[in-house]
């Protein structure tokens, strides 16, 4: 067999998520580990965020209704038109955002996959891919299936929340970067980008002519601070495509339909990628989204929804306090972050591992969304991430469980 002096672009892709062992094996993902260590432990798993009660169940019932009449084959390929339609109406109505629903919305397999179609579609070897750190896991994969470099700049935890260091942001743009992929509200920190740093993340786009992609699937679930999407800032419409997605707006996170707005030239390419991906996805699920944006009671549903995560947002943080956690406040997103060095952990990987023995709860290590020895990995290190996304009976015995931690160590 002969060799290539370029590691296959598996290897690239698990080597750029921390998966590649020095022998050239591949592990399992720390959310993996993590899961699995709940599952043998029986602790309770506050580590992967998914919600553990269902959406709005009318918009079950019309994705259920759509089966039995008959939407089970290949449904267009830029999406259904009522759900193309519907994204746009309800960003026109949200955000005073006109879109094109036949030239300016694409329905992809989740935001994931928007994500992934973008990134393959508009960068490859020799350019570099601007976002925050940390990151959502996905990105430094799709960054390195698209054979570019992945390049960060750290949101830096204050008292009030986890903010933008814009002269950082700015220091990383070299003439390499192609692309800024934003996320706004956050995973993981919680952080939702204020108004003045999205301006500074806009002046800089325009000044270096960065295209930019937004990761915006928790538009949504923000607790009393406004989601401000990029493109509606001066400069960005014509450069910015934004993603989002139904998973975490309406608690059907296992659907996958998500979608992609911006100008014509960059949704073709999106879309030029994105066929040869999946194709098309979620036949049923369509016009069950579709409703669900446009209904007035599936919308007063989210609020509910973002009412009651607030207060258990408020819950959790409280009790990893009382703990003895420092605890930076989540403005939005189903996560809060909590650094465990005052509890003795310097690293937040042991600390999780340790966990479900000392207390019966399991998080994640922030360190899964770092590159190791970034200023973000070394700020970062002792954090971890829990989600309140659970009923509030389970985030209760979680603040028990925790409040043994006083005394364990
Ligand atoms: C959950 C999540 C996604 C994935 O969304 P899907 O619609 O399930 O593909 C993307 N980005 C962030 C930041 C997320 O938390």
């Amino acid at each position: 067999m002969t060799t290539s002096p370029v590691p296959p672009r598996w290897q690239q892709v698990a080597a750029a998520a921390g998966l590649l062992d020095a022998d050239g094996g591949v592990r399992a993902t720390v959310f993996a580990e993590m899961s699995a260590l709940a599952a043998r432990t029986g602790a309770l798993n506050l580590g992967q965020g998914f919600p553990d009660v269902d959406g709005p169940a009318p918009v079950a019932r019309a994705a259920a209704d759509a089966v039995l009449a008959g939407h089970n084959q290949y449904p267009p390929g830029p999406g259904i038109p009522a759900l193309r339609q519907a994204v746009a109406a309800h960003r026109a109505a949200r955000y005073g955002t006109t879109l094109d629903p036949d030239r300016e919305v694409l329905v992809t397999t989740g935001a994931t996959e928007a994500l992934a179609a973008a990134v393959l579609a508009l960068t490859g070897p020799g350019d570099e891919v601007l976002t925050l750190e940390p990151f959502y896991d996905s990105y430094a994969a799709v960054v390195a299936m698209a054979g570019a470099r992945h390049t960060t700049a750290p949101l830096v935890a204050t008292p009030d929340g986890f903010r933008l260091d814009a002269d950082a942001l700015a220091a990383a743009v070299t003439p390499r970067t192609r692309l800024l992929l934003l996320n706004s509200p956050h995973n993981p920190t919680g952080a939702v980008l204020r108004r003045d740093e999205l301006e500074a993340v806009a002046r800089l786009a325009v000044a270096h002519d960065l295209l930019v992609v937004t990761d915006e699937v928790y538009e949504h679930l923000t607790f009393g601070v406004p989601h401000v999407p990029l493109a509606t800032l001066p400069g960005m419409a014509g450069r910015t495509l934004t993603v989002s997605s139904s998973g975490k707006t309406f608690s059907f996170t296992g659907w996958k339909i998500g979608w992609v707005t911006g100008p014509e030239e960059l949704v073709t390419a999106v879309r030029t990628v994105k066929q040869f991906l999946t194709y098309v996805s979620g036949a049923p699920f369509q016009p069950a989204v579709a409703a669900a944006l446009t209904d007035p009671a599936a919308l007063a549903w989210v609020d509910d929804l973002v009412a009651s995560l607030a207060g258990r947002r408020d819950l959790l943080a409280a009790g990893l306090r009382e703990a003895g956690f420092d605890v930076v406040r989540p403005d939005g997103t189903y996560f809060v972050l909590a650094d465990a060095a005052p509890l003795g952990y310097a690293d937040g990987v042991a600390l999780c591992r340790d966990l479900p023995a000392l207390a019966g709860v399991v998080g994640v290590p922030v360190r899964a969304f770092t590159q190791p020895g970034s200023a973000a990995d070394r700020a970062l290190g002792s954090w971890v991430r829990f989600t309140f996304v659970k009923r509030r009976e389970v985030l209760e015995e979680a603040v028990a469980r925790l409040a043994r931690l006083r005394t364990a160590v």
